[in-house]
């Protein structure tokens, strides 16, 4: 039989040109990855003796017959190992518990027992091939079956590939199901058309396409850093987690990057970014290490305390030290925080998640905090999650309830508004404090339907409670709101078809923002106060002097308020100092016309000084401490209307 052999010698050098591209390029060391170099090799190794094998055939003079036979054997062998690796290769990027993986491996590799068996045994049966005096090389009566298993396996990879496409990329399944198809089609081909060699060329050109889309170093490093960028470490921790092998991730974050990069310019920061890059490298080493955010790095690294305590210790001995940028020597901080698989997080979006919650936790601690995820963390971390579940369920069962504090006018001498407090119960957590679930719900997103849903139940409380008893004398609700919500460029239409679905007078509403929010969502605030105000909602600034102080936004924005908080008063009342600043600024707000609320007023002494001091309005667990609709009610009552009488 004459072989056409072109196409062999074509796909031999497109392959030897992958082989060296893949070899002088970093790769990660997956073991994907050492399969589909084991599936490049044995491409190649079976292309060549394809080539050799054929060659030899169409000339029996120029080579000895064992040659041949030898080259036949091995074709037979390689063709066999080919087909099992790209099986174990589709598996493999499939994902999936080990389980599963061993029971398909040991599955896939009973075709090969059997074609192991007719293969070795064909030297002896003549079953695949065998070599004539006359005619050279002839195919044995089971020879098809070598291009029948290629179909087979072929197939048997498309099945795997559909029954599990929600695990593999829409790109990747594409180019997977592709490589089956063409493979199929050119055994197919080869089983009518013996002479022509046409399985080399097909996997070359598919090998092409996964290299490009699936194996791509390029697609792995990040440019600036030179290190393995965010995808490179996602597929990194999901192969560790697959493979249940213990880690440790380092995550090294630089402390506010961004401020550093605004200051020194790009270039500066390309090359910084570079330098920090390849420091970290030779702490955690070239393939542990990624640049997984624009300032954040991540080393990889094993679950060994030591190792890991080596690692940071170095990091932050470094960190003492200058770096340089163009010119310029500069300090740089980093935030580190640690977390273990499978001790502290299963999946990807736990470590996530977790990280987050480590990095806050580090932003409290300070500049240049080092978090080691540990039990304590664990709990706290798994406290959080069950918060933000109770909001969830808070929100879908509209569970959430508001709790009403009453506000004192000097003035008037009596109790003259109510602020709206949000109080939310859990089974297992008991009451939790809006100082904890409120940072929560602002963070995942949920502030903005608790939010809705604690104005829409204060207007419904004015609506049917407050204002068929004007007896009472409760003037105004103040309701807190959230900077989220504030950035919601429908805000301000939403709370005036709440405030006219319930009828409630707009000036009995009274929004209260703190300093921060003022500072967070400048221009879209200030369009929606000047709209609300100008449909008559008026605005308190809340836990005034807390934030960082810079009086400007008082002049900026309309508050016809501003509330100290217990913190600031306490201060008022037991500091000298305090007790003078504080004083002026009283002085002042009430230059601007605008009055002065005092909140955590708790003793009769502190009434009296207040009472000095001209003090507008008075909030505290001196009159009373914030209290479910109906007992607030009663208390009114009894302090405004029954009081009053006598
Ligand atoms: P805030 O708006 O400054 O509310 C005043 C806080 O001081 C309330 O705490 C109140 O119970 C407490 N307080 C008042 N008088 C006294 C006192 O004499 N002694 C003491 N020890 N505490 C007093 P609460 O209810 O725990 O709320 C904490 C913070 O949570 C609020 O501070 C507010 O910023 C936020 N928050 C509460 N409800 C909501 C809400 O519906 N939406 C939003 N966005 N935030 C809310
Ligand atoms: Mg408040
Ligand atoms: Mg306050």
């Amino acid at each position: 039989m004459i072989f056409v052999y072109e196409f062999e010698i074509a796909a031999l050098v497109f392959m030897t040109i992958f082989l060296l591209h893949f070899l002088v390029h970093r790769q990660l060391p997956l073991m994907r990855t050492r399969l589909f170099l084991a599936y490049l090799i044995s491409s190649m190794a079976g292309c060549a003796v394809n080539i050799l094998s054929s060659w030899g055939c169409a000339n029996t003079d120029k080579m000895p017959l064992w040659l041949n036979q030898a080259l036949a054997f091995l074709f037979f062998v390689l063709e066999t190992v080919c087909c099992y690796i790209f099986f174990w290769y589709t598996i493999q990027m499939c994902g999936g518990d080990g389980k599963w993986k061993n029971r398909m491996l040991r599955a896939g590799a009973i075709p090969v027992f059997m074609l192991a068996f007719l293969i070795f045994a064909t030297p002896f049966t003549g079953w695949m091939y065998y070599f004539d005096e006359g005619k050279g090389y002839v195919p044995g009566v089971w020879s098809s079956l070598i291009y029948f298993s290629v179909i087979g396996y072929a197939l048997a990879e498309l099945i795997i590939l559909i029954v599990n496409r929600n695990k593999i990329r829409k790109t990747n399944q594409v180019i997977m199901v592709l490589y089956s198809l063409f493979m199929m089609c050119s055994a197919g081909m080869q089983l009518y058309h013996r002479e022509l060699l046409l399985n080399s060329i097909t996997r070359a050109v598919v090998l092409l396409l996964i290299y490009v889309s699936m194996q791509n170093p390029g697609s792995l490093v990040d440019s600036v850093s030179d290190r393995y960028n965010e995808l490179a470490f996602r597929i990194m921790v999901r192969d560790k987690i697959e493979h249940r092998q213990s880690f440790t991730v380092v995550y090294l974050h630089l402390y506010k990057f961004n401020h550093i990069s605004a200051v020194i310019g790009y270039k500066n920061v390309d090359s910084l970014l570079e330098q920090v890059g390849r420091f970290f490298a030779a702490v955690g080493g070239e393939e542990n290490t990624y640049r997984t955010q624009t300032h954040e790095f991540a080393l990889i690294m094993p679950a060994e305390e030591a190792a890991v305590e080596k690692a940071v210790s170095a990091v932050r001995d470094r960190f003492l030290q200058k770096w340089k940028a163009g010119n310029l020597d500069l300090m740089m901080r980093v935030d580190i925080v640690t977390a273990s698989s499978p001790e502290h997080f299963e999946s990807i979006s736990e470590m996530n998640a977790l990280r987050d919650y480590l990095l806050e936790c580090a932003k409290t601690k300070g500049t240049g905090a080092l978090i080691m995820a540990d039990e304590g963390l664990k709990e706290e971390y798994r406290r959080l999650n069950r918060v933000e579940q109770a909001i969830s369920e808070a929100i879908e069962k509209d569970g959430l309830e508001v709790y009403y504090q009453p506000i004192y006018s000097m003035k008037d001498k009596k109790l003259v508004a109510a602020e709206a407090l949000a109080r939310l119960h859990d089974e297992a957590l008991g009451n939790i404090s809006p100082a904890e679930f409120i940072p929560v719900a602002e963070k995942n997103g949920t502030i903005i339907e608790l939010g809705r849903q604690i104005f829409e139940k204060c207007c419904r409380f004015i609506a049917d409670e407050l204002l068929p008893r004007p007896e009472l004398g409760i003037r105004s609700v103040h309701v807190n709101l959230s900077v989220i919500q504030c950035i919601q460029p429908d805000m301000a239409e939403e709370f005036i078809r709440i405030i006219e679905k319930y009828r409630v007078p707009p000036c009995m509403i009274n929004l209260e923002l703190t300093e921060r929010m003022t500072l967070d969502a400048t221009d879209l605030m200030r369009t929606h106060m000047k709209k609300l105000g100008e449909y008559g909602v008026r605005f308190s600034l809340d836990d005034y002097g807390t934030g960082s102080s810079n009086c400007a936004y008082l002049i900026d924005y309309s508050f016809g308020m501003v509330k100290f908080d217990k913190q600031m008063m306490d201060s008022y009342f037991a500091n000298e100092s305090a007790h003078i600043i504080l004083k002026n600024e009283f002085k002042t707000l009430k230059g601007l016309g605008i009055d002065i609320v005092a909140e955590g007023i708790e003793t009769k002494a502190q009434v009296d000084k207040l009472e000095e001091e001209d003090m507008n309005y008075i909030q505290g667990y001196y009159f009373a401490k914030p209290a479910p609709g109906q007992e607030f009610l009663r208390l009114i009552q009894a302090q405004n209307v029954q009081k009053a009488a006598y």
